[in-house]
């Protein structure tokens, strides 16, 4: 039994069950690491929010076991069209339907309550996982040895305390972790306000369409995003004279649907005026203090990647953290969490902000790394994935920081099931390994071309022997010959292995 007098041990609390804070829980459960989650509120937050992810995020939910939970509350997305005041088309930004090279398609809708209620239930498979709802944490005090966590239970008003090795704060937009790590923001310059308005349908209205529109409409900027089920979106600027509770108003927010719909055709199931922030904060770290997902940054909508960022977050975080606690690599190792993910969320959010500069028709095209521009066609757009920032990859080598390919395997498996949540070294054939015993023994799985043609096809394609993937599958480094093939397996032994839970 537990001596009340002396806190509970754990090796990491995560304050805040978002899908953030929900994901990464499962990652650490995949690991074996003692967790605690405490949440403030009782329930996951029953408003839809996020609606779109990429197939990266889906990969990460493959990894955690639960991506076919998750298929049957998301539909695919045939993408966005951007349209001027007249209906005509400016850019195109259709979705490819087949799989990617991440083994899943680029873009889902989902509703957010649904996603997270799969990420919550997920956590009862893990035994020392533990979430605590109604959970409010207020104090954070560090000593050389840890952090402990006070918290208020909200359900009786009783304070408690439980020590940490690391705390990570995925507590969202209004973070109290970032502001006991003392960490300020810096600021990219967007704040807008926006009427979010989610309608649920009564009739088939078909012919809304499935594409997402953004009407760059000076006078007024709209979003339209069709949902899953009976879920509609509109987000619909608001102008500066206006004030944003009168707009949210159900006549208002009727009369600014007009040109789509009527209340004969839909409910308003939530009508709320948000402020879109651009912001990152200056410091991911202090010592045992993390932060993830909203609590370190804050994007624009109009690319669907504030939630996918954080998903990103707990990826990279994870297996640091597993490697850290369960066997012994250095504690600097987490100084990489921040260096590698930082400049990649900044290239994303600096992309919604140009986009949301289309919407607003102040700058149609530019600076969008668009594909080409045919005579009298809308623009087409491409959006490449961020590379990560300067960390664990050995970077002078190829591809390092990429993600690399799934390979499906000839009886039709894939890859990340077969790596599970290792690193992984994927090289044509055994025999050209200098020690895979070595290698096994320090928890790193081997997948050749024997398994899938595809490997080695890959590694030709890039003119590399080998490349070592991380447990978020990034890759780590490559190896064009023998040489640099020991110096990879060298930089890596023995720090590599991330323990499972078994
Ligand atoms: C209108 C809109 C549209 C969006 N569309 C998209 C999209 O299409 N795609 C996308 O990827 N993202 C989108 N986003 C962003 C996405 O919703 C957020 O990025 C995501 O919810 C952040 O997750 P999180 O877990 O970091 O934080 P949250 O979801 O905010 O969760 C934080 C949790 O921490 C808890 N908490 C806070 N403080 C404490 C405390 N002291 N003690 C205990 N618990 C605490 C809170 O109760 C909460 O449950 C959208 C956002 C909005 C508003």
């Amino acid at each position: 039994m537990q001596d009340k007098s002396v806190p509970e041990e754990f090796d990491i609390v995560i304050v805040g069950r978002g899908p953030v804070g929900a994901t990464l829980a499962n990652l650490l459960g995949l690991c074996g690491v003692r967790t605690l989650v405490l949440e403030r509120e009782a329930r996951t937050y029953h408003l839809p929010r996020a609606v779109h992810f990429d197939d990266e995020c889906m990969r990460v939910f493959q990894t955690i076991g639960l991506a076919d939970a998750i298929l049957p509350h998301v539909i695919l997305s045939p993408g966005m069209l951007f349209l001027d005041a007249d209906g005509r088309m400016l850019l195109d930004w259709s979705r490819p339907q087949t799989l990617t090279p991440m083994g899943w398609n680029l873009s889902y809708r989902f509703h957010q309550p649904d996603l997270q209620n799969v990420l919550i239930s997920g956590l009862a498979r893990w035994p020392h996982v533990t979430l605590r709802n109604r959970c409010d944490v207020f104090a954070l005090d560090r000593d050389e040895h840890g952090v402990h966590v006070r918290y208020e239970d909200l359900s009786n008003g009783k304070l408690s305390e439980v020590r940490a090795g690391y705390v990570v704060g995925c507590d969202g937009a209004r973070s109290l972790v970032r502001r006991l790590i003392g960490s300020g923001m810096d600021d990219l310059g967007f704040h807008e306000r926006w009427l979010v308005i989610d309608v649920l349908l009564k009739r088939d209205r078909d012919d809304l369409g499935d594409y997402s529109i953004q009407h760059c409409d000076p006078r007024r900027p709209a979003t339209y995003v069709r949902g899953t089920g009976t879920r509609r979106r509109w987000e619909i600027t608001v102008l500066p004279d206006e004030d944003s509770q009168g707009i949210a108003q159900p006549a208002k927010v009727w009369e600014l649907l007009s040109r789509w719909i009527t209340p004969d055709d839909a409910e308003i199931e939530r009508a709320a005026v948000y402020t879109f922030h651009s912001v990152i904060a200056q410091q991911w770290r202090n010592g045992r203090l993390l932060l993830a997902g909203d609590s370190a940054h804050q994007t624009p909508p109009f690319l669907g990647q504030g939630m996918c960022a954080g998903i990103r977050d707990a990826a990279n975080l994870a297996w640091k953290l597993g490697a850290i606690i369960r066997n012994g690599a250095a504690p600097d190792t987490l100084d990489t969490y921040q260096s590698e993910r930082q400049p990649h969320v900044r290239e994303f959010i600096e992309l919604a902000i140009r986009l949301g500069g289309v919407i607003n028709t102040k700058a149609i095209g530019a600076g969008l790394g668009a594909g080409e521009a045919r005579e009298n066609a809308p623009v087409k757009l491409e959006v490449k994935k961020p590379l990560l920032g300067p960390g664990l990859a050995l970077d002078e080598l190829p591809l390092a920081g990429h993600l690399a390919p799934q390979f499906t395997f000839s009886d039709g498996s894939r890859s990340d099931d077969h790596a599970g949540y290792s690193h992984v070294l994927l090289v044509e054939s055994v025999a050209a390994l200098p020690s895979p015993l070595t290698l096994s023994q320090a928890g790193i799985k081997i997948l050749t071309g024997d398994d899938a043609e595809d490997i080695g096809r890959w590694l030709r394609e890039h003119g590399i022997t080998a490349a070592l993937v991380r447990p978020d599958r990034y890759v780590r480094g490559t190896a064009r010959n023998h040489t640099e093939l020991e110096r990879l397996i060298a930089a890596v032994i023995p720090s590599t292995h991330v323990p499972s839970a078994a």
